[in-house]
């Protein structure tokens, strides 16, 4: 199916957006469509403002009328508890890993779960299924709360998996990794799209696109 039949999940048309600091506009009639299932990338040097448009896909900026919609929805027309629950088909996965510090790393990942009342025994499997996924070793490392940063960000997208959510905003995931664990996250991504997750990973790393491109088809959003 080519894009012209399909809706998009999300489409941004003529938004434009300043910050009253700044003499011109951040950007202008930028026009943005992400589909369901795809894996999109948004390169832009670092000020582009990648976060900013993230801040507007989430809500979290209310956008003008009919400049940001949701399944054909128009997200300026939402109430705030509509706007909350947009929100939660959304997992966003940031580049300081935003682990909750209180819970060992076993518990972070666990989480999601244990908010939907699932079984035990269901628990369990599932966070087996995932840490085989992400290529994570579960021992004892995992009852503490220290692991290594490209570990902490792929518990971040275990989260996201394991949460079910519609869609993962990656917002430069690997901002402080070293090239192993940026490509670890890359081919988790991918795994991820592969198994039905629409993902919008947002970069100024060039060689990360690139590793990305040369494995799975992706369309490319430059800011
Ligand atoms: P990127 O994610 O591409 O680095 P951002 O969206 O974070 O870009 O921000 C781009 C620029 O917009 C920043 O350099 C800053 O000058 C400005 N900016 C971002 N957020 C705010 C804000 N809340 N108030 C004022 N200026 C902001």
């Amino acid at each position: 199916m080519n894009h012209l039949e399909r809706t998009p999940l999300i489409a941004v048309k003529d938004l434009t957006r300043g910050y009253p600091e700044q003499t011109k506009p951040l950007f202008r009639k930028l026009n943005f469509e992400l589909f369901k299932g795809d894996f999109t990338i948004v390169l832009g040097k670092s000020g582009a403002g990648k976060s900013t448009l993230v801040r507007f896909l989430i809500g979290e900026l209310r956008p003008y009328k009919k400049t940001v919609y949701y399944k054909m929805d128009d997200l300026s027309t939402l109430s705030d508890d509509e706007i909350q629950r947009y929100r939660r088909n959304i997992w966003i996965v940031f580049q300081d890993y935003k682990l909750m510090d209180s819970l060992s790393i076993r518990d972070n990942i666990m989480y999601p779960l244990r908010l939907d009342g699932l079984s035990d025994t269901v628990i369990k499997k599932k966070y087996k299924e995932i840490l085989q996924k992400l290529n994570i070793e579960d021992d004892e490392r995992l009852s503490g709360k220290n692991v290594s940063g490209g570990e902490k960000q792929k518990v971040s997208i275990a989260r996201a998996l394991i949460n079910n959510s519609e869609f993962i905003i990656a917002d430069e995931p690997t901002g402080n990794l070293d090239w192993e664990y940026t490509q670890e996250i890359g081919d988790v991504l991918i795994e991820a799209n592969g198994s039905g997750n629409t993902i919008l990973l947002i970069t100024h790393d060039i060689h990360l696109l690139n590793y990305i491109k040369s494995k799975t088809k992706v369309r490319i959003f430059q800011m």
